[in-house]
């Protein structure tokens, strides 16, 4: 059978079976419990032999319409939501890990995901092995002394650093691990993990997915054994998607093809014009010839993505005085929305950071993380030109 191309998926995915009375759109069940008359009947929808739904914390129809377009779009076997990307995060590792386990991460994931690897495993007695994010070699040599989990990000925050995932996939296979992959920053347009060898996708839906920053989510995708024993654990724990959100993502998914193209492109002409401002010390974007994770990203993404990052003259400073000027960007600690949003590293993803930590993980005082909206990119060059414009000469005399 012929395969439908992603644009047509985000648009018609996970919806058909949700519909009733003719309606096009797929309703917000804001119903908490599903009644029975039939006694039989609720029994078998009670232990799983007949389709249905019982109580809103396990399953909900609109939920399960979220589920099935983010599995379609990954090309999984199984998906699951959760409450927002964290939970879904926390969830999967509390279903796969136990005391005396080891984890094998890298430095630069997501700040949450980071607490869970330093504040929270070791506390269960689990071991983590956090190794440098552009090091292949240490990540095999590391995956290769044993671990349970490989859990990778790719690209990264902010400095939007590339991992090998087919190469970390084999070494992780080899190791008998479980590998996982955040794939927020890509989105399934840009970047599919289990067609290049990971067990478990991840994503923070309230990001692109949603793409419009009015819901929070999270999803787990992988295969059906794996995926029941994470949806287990949330039915239990309690991290549920609540109907409304999941409404929001499933309408926001409809356009995410056409958003992340206009995004990567937006970010590629944004990365490209900065190189040429003198106040800039350095862009990251994995599009540019220059970055170190250029080759692998080509090979293994469709487009290089919405995020990059940028590094100014004069440090924090400069940002003070940069960043109020920017007419169409939100100062804000989130991505991924039709919006452009700046935000300062030291203020948003590595506030917990001391100036030496966040330098040692090489992260300027001056660096912003820039996640390109759809606007028209005209506009946000020229707004970008009349802030820099507006920056005092007397900023740079000393640098
Ligand atoms: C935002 C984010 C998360 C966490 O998602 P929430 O929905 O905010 O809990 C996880 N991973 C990445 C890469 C993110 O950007």
């Amino acid at each position: 059978m012929r395969e439908t191309k992603m644009g047509t998926r985000a648009i018609w995915a996970g919806e058909k079976d949700q519909l009733a009375f003719g309606a096009t759109q797929v309703p917000v069940v804001h119903s908490v419990s599903f009644g029975y008359d039939d006694m039989d009947e609720w029994y078998d929808v009670a232990i799983g032999k007949k389709k249905g739904h019982i109580y809103g914390r396990n399953t909900n129809p609109t939920v399960e319409a979220f589920e099935e377009k983010i599995r379609i779009l990954e090309g999984a076997e199984a998906a699951t939501s959760f409450s927002t990307g964290m939970a879904a995060i926390s969830n999967t590792l509390g279903t796969l890990l136990f005391p005396g386990d080891r984890v094998v991460s890298i430095k630069d994931t997501y700040g949450g995901t980071n607490k869970i690897f330093t504040e929270f495993l070791p506390k269960q007695k689990i071991d983590v092995t956090l190794c440098d994010t552009g090091d292949h070699e240490e990540i095999e040599k590391e995956i290769a002394k044993g671990c349970k989990v490989l859990y990778l990000e790719t690209p990264t925050n902010p400095t939007v650093k590339i991992t090998d995932i087919a190469r970390m996939a084999r070494a992780g296979k080899e190791a008998g691990a479980i590998v996982i992959v955040d794939n927020t920053f890509a989105t399934p347009i840009n970047q599919n993990p289990l067609a290049l060898g990971a067990d478990l996708v991840i994503h923070s839906a309230t990001k692109f997915l949603g793409g419009h920053a009015d819901a929070l989510g999270g999803s787990v995708c992988g295969s059906k054994e794996l995926v029941e024993s994470i949806y287990h654990y949330r039915e239990i724990n309690g991290a549920t998607l609540d109907p409304m959100s999941a409404y929001l993502l499933l309408r926001g998914m409809k356009t995410l093809k056409l958003r992340v193209d206009r995004q990567s492109e937006n970010a590629m002409a944004v990365a490209r014009y900065l190189q040429t401002v003198d106040v800039v010390e350095s862009v990251f974007y994995p599009g540019l010839e220059d970055h170190p994770g250029h080759e692998i990203a080509k090979e293994q993404m469709n487009d290089f993505g919405g995020m990059l990052s940028f590094a100014v003259k004069g440090g924090v400073d400069t940002l003070r005085h940069l960043l109020p000027k920017l007419k169409y960007a939100n100062r804000a600690a989130n991505l991924g929305s039709v919006e452009t949003i700046v935000g300062p590293s030291r203020t948003t993803s590595h506030v917990e950071c001391t100036p030496e930590e966040r330098a040692a993980m090489g992260i300027p005082e001056g660096l912003i993380r820039y996640s390109a909206g759809i606007e028209d990119i005209e506009d946000l060059i020229y707004d970008l030109e009349q802030a820099f414009q507006t920056l005092p000469e007397s900023l740079f005399v000393n640098s």
